[in-house]
C-alpha cells in the first residue's frame, strides 16, 4: 500500500539515535536545547519549546495565553480534533468559523464571531498551505485578541519570505510519524515572547523551578509533556532533510498539478507564487456529481493499494461535539468534508509512483462519473 503520507528515516537519522541511546541522558540533556535552537534558527523565531506531541504543545499554549472557563476562540471545523479540544480541556469553547474553497478558515468571516468573551484566534494552515495570517492578524490587534497558528502540516511553509512560525503569537508544529518531518511523536510552540516562552517551560515540566542546591519550587500547575533526547535528536536529524523532503513533496504535486489541470470532476489546491506550501498533504476536491460515489472510489483506490484518506470530518460533526454544542452546520466546510480526497504525496515516493496513482486516479474518476449524483 502507498500511504497518502509517512515518514523517510535515513542511516543518519537510525544513527542520531542509537548515540543518543549510548549516551549518559535519555530525557533532560542537551538535544532537546539543541533541536529547539534549529527550529527557532529555521522559522527566524525568537524561542522554540519542544513537546512530546502537538496536542500537548496546543495545551500549552493555550494555557500561557490565559484561556480559561467562559472563554471563546475562533477556530476551523476543517482540522485535527486536538486544535479544539485543547480548547475545551481549559474550559474554553470553540467557535467554529467557515472556511474557504481551499479549507482554510475564511478570514472575512471572523469577525462577525467575535464577542466580549472571545480571547483568541486559531487558524490552521491546512495541507500545508498558508492562512492569510495578515489579515488575521489586523483583526486581532483590532480587538485585542492573540493568534495562535496551528502549523502541524506546516513546518517549510512560508509567505512570502516570512517562514510560518514567525507570523503569530505563538505558532504550533507537529513531529508524528506523518507531518513534515519526525520525531515519532513530538510537537514544538515557537514564540517571539520570552515570557511566553519561560510559562510554556513550566507548563511542560511540574511548574517547577530550581532554586539553590536541591531546593526547587513548583509555582504553578504544569505536566510532564518533555520530548525525550532521543527525540529530539531524530528531530535535528530529519530537520536537516527537510528542505530535501518537501523539494520532493513539490516535485510530485507539480507533476499532479499537470496531469490534473482543468479536469472536468475535480480541482486541486493552487498555491500562490508568493507563497510555499510544505505539501504536507494534497488534497483533490470532487466536484458535486462524484459525491456520492467518493466511498466506492476510495474503497476501489484503496483495493488497487493507493491508501487515499479524507481531511476532514468536520469537528463540529464528532459525537462528543453534537452533545456539548448542539447540531452546527457551517455550508463550505460541509462541502469541503464531502469533496475532499487526499492523495499520496510524500518523500519516500518517486514520480513514478505519482504517475501510477494519476493513471489511477483519472480511470477511477471517469468509471464513476457516469453514475451522476442527484444534488
Ligand atoms: C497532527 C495534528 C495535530 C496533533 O498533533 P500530534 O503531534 O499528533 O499531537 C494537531 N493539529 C493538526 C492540524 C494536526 O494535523
Amino acid at each position: 500500500m502507498l500511504p497518502y503520507s509517512t515518514q523517510l528515516i535515513d542511516e543518519e537519522d537510525i544513527n542520531a539515535v542509537i548515540e543518543i541511546l549510548r549516551s549518559s541522558h535519555l530525557t533532560q540533556g542537551p538535544k532537546v536545547e539543541a533541536f529547539e535552537n534549529a527550529i527557532a534558527d529555521y522559522v527566524n523565531a525568537q524561542n522554540c519549546v519542544v513537546f512530546n506531541s502537538a496536542t500537548s504543545a496546543l495545551h500549552a499554549a493555550y494555557s500561557v495565553c490565559g484561556i480559561t472557563q467562559n472563554d471563546e476562540v475562533v477556530t476551523t471545523p476543517i482540522s485535527f480534533v486536538a486544535t479544539s479540544n485543547m480548547i475545551i480541556a481549559l474550559g474554553g469553547k470553540p467557535v467554529f468559523c467557515d472556511v474557504k474553497y481551499d479549507g482554510n478558515i475564511d478570514e472575512t468571516r471572523i469577525e462577525e464571531l467575535i464577542t466580549s468573551h472571545t480571547k483568541a484566534i486559531v487558524p490552521v494552515d491546512f495541507a500545508g498551505k498558508p492562512v492569510a495570517i495578515d489579515a488575521i492578524n489586523a483583526l486581532a490587534k483590532k480587538h485585542r485578541l492573540l493568534v495562535i497558528e496551528d502549523a502541524s502540516h506546516a513546518l517549510g511553509s512560508s509567505v512570502g519570505t516570512r517562514k510560518i512560525g514567525s507570523n503569530a503569537d505563538m505558532t504550533i508544529f507537529s513531529f508524528h510519524a506523518i507531518k513534515p518531518i519526525t520525531t515519532g511523536e513530538g510537537g514544538a510552540v515557537v514564540t517571539n515572547d520570552a515570557e511566553f516562552a519561560r510559562k510554556l517551560r513550566l507548563f511542560r515540566s511540574h511548574g517547577i523551578i530550581k532554586k539553590q542546591l536541591w531546593n526547587s519550587d513548583m509555582v504553578s500547575l504544569g505536566h510532564n509533556y518533555r520530548m525525550s533526547e532521543f527525540a529530539a535528536a531524530l528531530g535535528l536529524s530529519q530537520l536537516h532533510k527537510l528542505e530535501k523532503f518537501i523539494d520532493t513533496r513539490e516535485q510530485i504535486a507539480r507533476y499532479y498539478d499537470t496531469r490534473f489541470s482543468e479536469h472536468k470532476l475535480f480541482s486541486t489546491l493552487s498555491i500562490d507564487s508568493s507563497e510555499r506550501s510544505a505539501r504536507h498533504l494534497y488534497p483533490l476536491l470532487l466536484n458535486p456529481e462524484l459525491h456520492c460515489v467518493k466511498e466506492d472510489i476510495f474503497t476501489e483506490l484503496h483495493e488497487k493499494g493507493i491508501g487515499v484518506q479524507v481531511h476532514y470530518k468536520p469537528i463540529y460533526q464528532n459525537s462528543f461535539y453534537k452533545e456539548h454544542y448542539g447540531e452546527i452546520r457551517l455550508p463550505n466546510a460541509e462541502h469541503f468534508y464531502r469533496s475532499e480526497l487526499s492523495i499520496p504525496c510524500h518523500q519516500k515516493m518517486t514520480l513514478e509512483d505519482a504517475c501510477m496513482v494519476a493513471d489511477t486516479v483519472l480511470d477511477m474518476m471517469e468509471k464513476y462519473a457516469y453514475r451522476g449524483c442527484t444534488f
